[in-house]
């Protein structure tokens, strides 16, 4: 072979063939280091979306890839009574569970099975106590998506887990934290069924939590937190009207210090302009009807443009209505299975907000993304509904972005810590 070599080639310079062995040398190198099997087996990223967002690999907590949070924390687990494997659990509640990201992690990394009602008696539950005290360990301000791998108000979720819970987020009060459910009813029980013993709650937990070594005051202060408590934003996932409509009335009635809509995967268009509340007592508008013999239809006594406290004129309030949500995301699908968002949809929603007041973060595209922003041949129409192949292409979550309308909106609630 090197002699046919030789043969085939003409004479090297001297000076150009050492430079030849030098980057030859270097590429062997460089295709070695590509080559060498790792020292420890690194699992494939696997990104998934759905209403709580996307997520990597949430196995550790202190950090997180979900553009408008800082760290995951899910201390609620389960076990698989048949192998021992350890994930979540939760179960599809809505359309927008579908393609639930952390049920395909927990299929991959977790107890392997999936979010089914079925499955429930395969699985103990359990409060991962090693997980429940992390961010009390986590000295530096973090924003933290709560149960990102579940739903903290499933009914499967004990009260006194969601108690201490609360009792870990009272005692860290320099965290921020960002609890969203689907079960906006149970929250609105919770939240508003319980604040006269919240405060012993939070108190009576934060002792049973208290673990050697730290500082006792802190304990001791939990009982002196406000209520709401500053630090917990409360928020609802709402896929499309028909959610947005039974859920966000939850959410108004539920005492919260940031309420916030996340509105991903985004399925329908929303209008989010009926869901407000009173600027001066925060009480959500709503009609009363009365039977009048003399009036054969029934009529309203107060209107959806008025706070039923505040409409009397002898009132001498000159109160008005203002948006009830503080903060909302929008984001479309991502993954093989994704379904399309409409690009108008999207821009209803931000111009929503800015009518309103409320912050808009516009988190991602997804798979699909308005054809005008790609040439690629490589872009497809492929799986598209019918009515959605002039908006959009599928292009792939990456390459699809953020930015709408070339704009990218991060806004986070003025009461961000
Ligand atoms: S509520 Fe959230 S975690 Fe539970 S199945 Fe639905 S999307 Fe998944």
């Amino acid at each position: 072979m090197i002699a046919w070599l030789d043969a085939a080639l003409p004479p090297l310079d001297p000076a150009l063939g050492f430079i030849l062995l030098l980057a030859a040398g270097a590429g062997f190198g460089v295709a070695r280091l590509f080559d060498r099997p790792r020292s420890r087996p690194v699992p494939e990223p696997h990104r998934y979306a759905d209403a709580h967002g996307d997520v990597t690999e949430p196995l550790m907590a202190d950090r997180s890839n979900v553009e408008w949070t800082d760290a995951t924390w899910t201390p609620i687990r389960a076990k698989h009574k048949a192998t021992g494997k350890v994930g979540w659990h939760c179960t599809h509640a809505t359309p927008g569970c579908v393609h639930c990201y952390a049920e395909g992690m927990n299929k991959r990394l977790g107890t392997g099975l999936p979010f089914k009602p079925g499955h429930a008696d395969e699985v103990e539950l359990f409060l991962d106590e090693q997980m429940l005290l992390a961010p009390l360990r986590w000295k530096k301000p973090r924003m933290i998506f709560v149960c990102s791998m579940t739903d903290l108000f499933a009914d499967f979720v004990p009260d006194e887990w969601i108690d201490r819970v609360f009792a870990v987020m009272a005692l860290t009060p320099h965290h921020t934290y960002q609890v969203l459910t689907k079960r906006s009813a149970r929250m609105r029980a919770y939240l508003t069924g319980t604040p006269a013993r919240l405060g012993s709650i939070i108190f009576l937990n934060a002792l049973r939590l208290q673990p050697p070594g730290v500082d006792a005051e802190q304990w001791r202060r939990a009982e002196d937190r406000p209520f709401p408590l500053p630090n917990v934003w409360l928020g609802v996932s709402a896929e499309d009207q028909r959610r947005a409509d039974e859920r966000i009335p939850d959410l108004l009635a539920t005492p919260a210090a940031i309420r916030f809509v996340s509105a991903e995967p985004l399925l329908g268009p929303i209008d989010f302009r009926n869901h407000r509340v009173c600027s001066e007592c925060e009480n959500t508008p709503f009609k009363l009807f009365k039977n009048d013999p003399l009036c054969p239809e029934p009529m309203p006594l107060w209107s959806d443009q008025q706070c039923p406290l505040h409409w009397w004129p002898s009132d001498g309030c000159d109160v008005t209505l203002r948006s009830g949500i503080d903060w909302i995301i929008v984001g479309g699908e991502s993954g093989r299975e994704a379904r399309p968002m409409h690009p108008d949809w999207a821009r209803q929603i931000r111009d929503q907000c800015a009518a309103a007041g409320t912050a808009f973060f516009f988190k991602q595209w997804g798979e699909f993304a308005p054809l005008a922003s790609f040439t690629d041949p490589a872009a497809t129409h492929e799986g598209l509904p019918e009515q959605d192949r002039a908006a959009v292409y599928r292009v792939g979550k990456k390459r699809a972005g953020r930015l709408l309308d070339g704009v990218q909106h991060d806004a986070m609630p003025e009461g961000r810590r």
